[in-house]
């Protein structure tokens, strides 16, 4: 409570301290503007989806699009993930803001099916440690696909490695629900967790995506390049597909060719777009 605080600062007779309460005050009132406008941006559809796509190594083809959430605040312009993500997560509203997307992707998708667009193209969708740990998540994503007419293979989830790592026994039984639905799922930001290989193999999974950490610099860095190697020798002894995200340059793409990378998505390819842009992307890389 901020006004015991500044009491006690006053009575503390501190300046340091003063300044402290008068800190947390307005990191509070921050946090609280945020809160208070991700349930307005939720109520007023402030949410925009936009897609990155990926792109299959050895055809050239695009195959699949990332779904990545931008808030559009009236009079402030385009926020990005980073910045509210976090406070969703820990306020809970992640559940509600990801089922928005969720819900918003299998529409567009539907509309593209209808359309005769874009038939091979499967949306891939980040969910979050809150949503991912659901009771009933299984059910959720089910209740979507069958509302908005969306096929289970049009879907891929991501989930992070440390998420699912986190429980491994909760989260096979999740993974298994899922699988058996017929969505895809991914291990995003691979590498930058601790995984254990004995879960990793007996999770019911299709694709590792490489953390773009180790992208950035595999041509010049001999560390990342080696991690890089080893993880696409891991998916596929796996039977996995395995992507590379972050991909910024044709070197980037000639070394991840060169070591037999299935997919790659990162800025050399196409930046993440709003969905009419996505669409032109989509006729031209025909
Ligand atoms: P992520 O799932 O690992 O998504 C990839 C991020 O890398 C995106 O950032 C994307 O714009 C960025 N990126 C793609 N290619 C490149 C590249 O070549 N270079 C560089 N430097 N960056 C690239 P973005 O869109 O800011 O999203 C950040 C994170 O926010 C995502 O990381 C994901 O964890 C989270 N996020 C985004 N949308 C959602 C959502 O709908 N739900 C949840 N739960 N999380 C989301
Ligand atoms: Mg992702
Ligand atoms: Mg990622
Ligand atoms: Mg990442």
């Amino acid at each position: 409570n901020a006004d015991t605080a500044m009491y006690r600062a006053k009575d503390a007779g501190r300046n340091n301290f003063q300044f402290y309460a008068h800190e947390m005050n307005s990191r509070a009132l921050d946090r609280l503007k945020t809160e208070t406008g991700l349930r307005r941006a939720l109520e007023r559809g402030e949410f925009v989806v936009h897609y990155q796509p990926q792109m299959d190594v050895a055809t050239g083809r695009v195959i699949g699009a990332e779904a990545l959430l931008r808030w559009e605040l009236p009079g402030q312009g385009m926020v990005f993930p980073a910045d509210f993500i976090p406070i969703a997560e820990e306020t809970g509203l992640i559940v509600p803001i990801g089922q928005w997307v969720l819900r918003h992707v299998c529409e567009q998708k539907r509309k593209w099916h209808d359309a005769g667009w874009f038939p091979d193209l499967r949306i891939a969708v980040n969910l979050s440690a809150r949503q991912f740990k659901q009771q009933d998540i299984a059910r959720a994503v089910s209740q979507v696909l069958q509302e908005t007419g969306c096929r289970p293979e049009w879907l891929e989830l991501e989930i992070t490695e440390s998420v699912v790592m986190e429980s491994p026994e909760a989260a096979a039984e999740t993974l298994h629900k899922l699988s058996t639905m017929g969505v895809h799922l991914s291990i995003d930001d691979f590498g930058t967790g601790y995984s254990s290989l004995s879960y990793l193999k007996r999770f019911p999974l299709d694709a590792l995506k490489i953390d773009r950490s180790f992208v950035r610099d595999v041509t010049v860095d001999a560390d990342d390049a080696a991690i890089v190697r080893a993880v696409i020798a891991l998916a596929h002894s796996l039977k996995l597909s395995v992507i590379a995200e972050g991909v910024e340059t044709a070197d980037h793409l000639d070394f991840l060719r060169a070591q037999q990378c299935d997919a790659v998505q990162g800025y050399h390819l196409g930046r993440p777009m709003p969905v009419d842009k996505f669409e032109h992307f989509m006729r031209e890389s025909k």
